[in-house]
């Protein structure tokens, strides 16, 4: 800008001189011209007091420096006027002339110094917007970077602000979870007692409703054996089929609590899977006949002789598919088969299937009858019996071992049911199997079920007379087992507690003792164990049986509770065999054989 006004004034090198010069020269080429000053607000500054015009224009030249200002040039009526209005309207020059372009046109110089004039005036102006557009925008600058400081200040107080909220916030978070985590610990505690009654509960009902099962049966099958008329026959053999039937449904049930209440777990054990397919062909044989199906069964040859599981549960499954196979089969054929997927060293992958050609089960139905009480449809409970539990249990052992169960059906073609599940080989010595195998001798577990209707096999007494104590609480049973083992050709004992058969073993002698588990005062395990105890003391010479023996006393847990962990506290309590109730004559006769011939 000072180059500007320099270039300007340049016309007047020697400065005042020059500028009174301009007026002089004003005055002389322009002698109409009059010159006005006009004052702060547009107000005439009087001629006494008007300046001489190089003032004039040196206070343009300060004003313009500093204040606003603009310049118009207008034609009023017939003159031209200039005027240049500086600084906030402190000095305002007009040059009123007539002919003013003549004039200018007349003298370069005057023209040159008028035109300079003229764009100083401007460039002032321009320079002066510019200052006050950049005061403007400072003052913009100034609010927007006070209102940014005020947002940084406001953000910052927030920021705090909340920080402070996020630390109670998350204190009462801590609080809130410590609370509802004691709270969730108290709830899992009931949850693990409730549990814990659950399975107390089950296992009492399992022994409460086997007890009175264990006398129906067994009375009814003794009644079975003594002169009966025709009807008493017919009427004692429903009794029997309605047993047994209430016994396949209580352990159903029970089953299926303990899936539910997450206690039923499986109990893997060396056993031969051709013998367990094979049982089960024989166990459905003549069921099959009687309705005129033919029962297969194949197993992969290639398949390892003895693999690790829970075969009684895996009979269990199979029994529940090939029962209902037969149910929902006449003049058909059923199918088991075994087959081998994939194998490993340490692994064998199989998928079992039992196939039929029956009723078959209709698209819309298929996944349903999986859920426990649900039928394929409504007429099957009248026409083929069940309860619908049968493959709600079955499906979940299957799951249990790792595996689903899959279905393929056509309605009047048939059905498939199907599962692979993998399983450990058994890679231990062949005396694994022995092991296995001595314990089960004469037992029936958990698994070991009979379908209502289906055939015994009728045993040839044990002739001889083994004199044996039962030890027995329950007057029924006392009454029930007296009769079987006098059937075996046993003479029996009773004794009412663990005390009382202590008592009556230092008096009598027997060739072994059938031990009932749940009794009062003092209990089979508490009463087996101080018959080790005894006879590893001195003190069996006070006990006539134990004297003098030549091998330990055999005795054979007996026990409503089927549980396989009730097995093993048999077998800890130093238990020979153990026996569930209901007694089944069959097993109890294999029992006494087997003793008989170990000659104990
Ligand atoms: P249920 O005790 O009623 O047999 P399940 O759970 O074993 O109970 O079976 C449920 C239903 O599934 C049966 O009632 C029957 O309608 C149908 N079902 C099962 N297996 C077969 C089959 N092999 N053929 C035709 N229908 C079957």
């Amino acid at each position: 800008m000072n180059n500007l006004i320099d270039d300007v004034f340049a016309e007047f090198a020697d400065g005042d001189e020059d500028l009174r010069a301009l007026h002089s020269a004003l005055a002389e080429i322009l002698p109409e011209a009059s010159l006005t000053l006009y004052g702060e607000n547009g107000a005439v500054v009087p001629p006494s007091q008007s300046r001489h015009p190089a003032d004039i224009l040196l206070q343009l030249q300060e004003h313009t420096r500093s204040g606003t200002g603009f310049n118009s040039l207008r034609l009023l009526g017939n003159r031209w006027i200039h005027g240049i209005r500086v600084a906030d309207c402190r000095a305002l020059l007009v040059l009123q002339t007539e002919g003013l372009d003549e004039d200018l046109g007349r003298n370069p110089r005057l023209a040159r110094l008028y035109h300079n004039c003229v764009k100083l005036a401007l460039l002032r102006c321009l320079h002066h917007e510019a200052i006050i557009e950049n005061e403007q925008l400072n003052r913009r600058m100034l609010v927007v970077s006070s209102k940014h400081t005020k947002l940084l200040d406001d953000n910052h107080q927030q920021f705090l602000l909340i920080r402070e909220k996020e630390k109670e916030y998350a204190k009462k978070l801590e609080s809130e979870i410590a609370s509802q985590t004691k709270q969730l610990r108290e709830a899992n505690a009931s949850l693990e007692a409730a549990s814990r009654l659950k399975s107390e509960f089950l296992a009492n009902m399992s022994h409460e409703l086997r007890t009175p099962m264990n006398a129906i049966i067994g009375f009814s099958g003794l009644l079975l054996e003594t002169d009966l008329s025709a009807e008493q026959r017919e009427f004692t053999e429903t009794i029997g089929k309605a047993a047994s039937s209430l016994l396949v449904l209580i352990n159903d049930i029970l089953d299926l609590a303990k899936i539910e209440a997450g206690k039923l777990e499986l109990d893997p054990a060396p056993f031969q899977l051709r013998s367990l397919v094979k049982n089960v062909e024989a166990m459905f044989r003549s069921q099959a006949l009687r309705k005129e199906n033919k029962l297969f069964y194949q197993v992969d040859p290639a398949l390892p002789a003895s693999i690790i599981g829970d075969e009684n549960r895996l009979r269990q499954i199979l029994v529940n598919l090939v029962g209902n196979s037969l149910k929902f089969t006449s003049r058909g054929d059923i199918t088991i088969k075994v087959d081998r997927v994939q194998e490993d060293e340490q692994q064998v992958k199989l998928r079992f299937a039992v196939n039929d050609t029956g009723i078959g089960i209709p698209p819309d139905r298929q996944k349903a009858i999986f859920e426990k009480f649900t039928q394929a449809d409504g007429s099957t409970t009248r026409k083929y019996g069940g309860t619908g539990l049968g493959l709600a249990i079955t499906s979940q052992l299957v799951n249990l071992m790792n595996g689903s169960i899959e279905l393929e059906s056509a309605a009047n073609q048939g059905s498939t049911f199907s599962f692979v599940i993998s399983l450990q080989k058994d890679i231990a010595p062949a005396d694994s199997l022995l092991r296995s195998g001595a314990p089960g001798a004469g037992s029936a577990e958990a698994g070991d079920r009979e379908k209502p209707g289906q055939p015994r096999m009728e045993d040839a007494p044990v002739q001889g007379d083994l004199k044996v104590l039962a030890v027995e609480d329950n007057i029924v049973n006392q009454r029930l087992i007296t009769l079987l083992l006098k059937k075996a050709g046993c003479q029996a004992d009773i004794a009412g507690d663990g005390l009382q058969a202590l008592e009556m073993l230092k008096t009598h002698h027997y060739d072994f003792v059938l031990m009932d588990v749940q009794m009062p005062n003092m209990d089979g395990h508490a009463a087996t164990r101080r018959i080790r105890e005894l006879e590893a003391s001195a003190d069996r010479d006070d006990y006539a049986t134990l004297a003098g023996r030549a091998r330990p006393l055999y005795v054979v847990g007996l026990t409503a509770h089927a549980r396989k962990e009730d097995e093993r506290q048999c077998y800890d309590a130093g238990m020979d065999g153990f026996l569930t109730k209901p007694i089944i004559k069959d097993q109890l006769i294999a029992l006494i054989e087997k003793i008989r011939s170990q000659k104990v």
